[in-house]
């Protein structure tokens, strides 16, 4: 048993949403002006389009999120 989420469904919503927000404004604050890759730089899976056109980005959700993590 553990008392990580003693908080309830709403604290843990609450972070989610926090986390979501981090993740955009980062993704936002690295954003280039350069087109999108259609391919993920890191393993070569293609980048889905709504990723795509939301961000320019160079890397698919996960490589970015590993490589994000791996810058801290
Ligand atoms: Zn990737």
């Amino acid at each position: 048993m553990s008392s990580a989420w003693a908080g309830g469904t709403d604290a843990i919503i609450e972070r989610m949403d926090k986390m979501t927000a981090l993740y955009i404004e980062e993704a936002r604050k690295s954003i280039y002006t350069g087109e999108s890759a259609v391919n993920c730089e890191e393993c070569g899976e293609p980048i889905p389009e709504q990723r795509r056109k939301a961000i320019a980005c160079k890397y698919c959700l996960p490589c970015q999120a590993a490589l994000e993590s791996k810058s801290r």
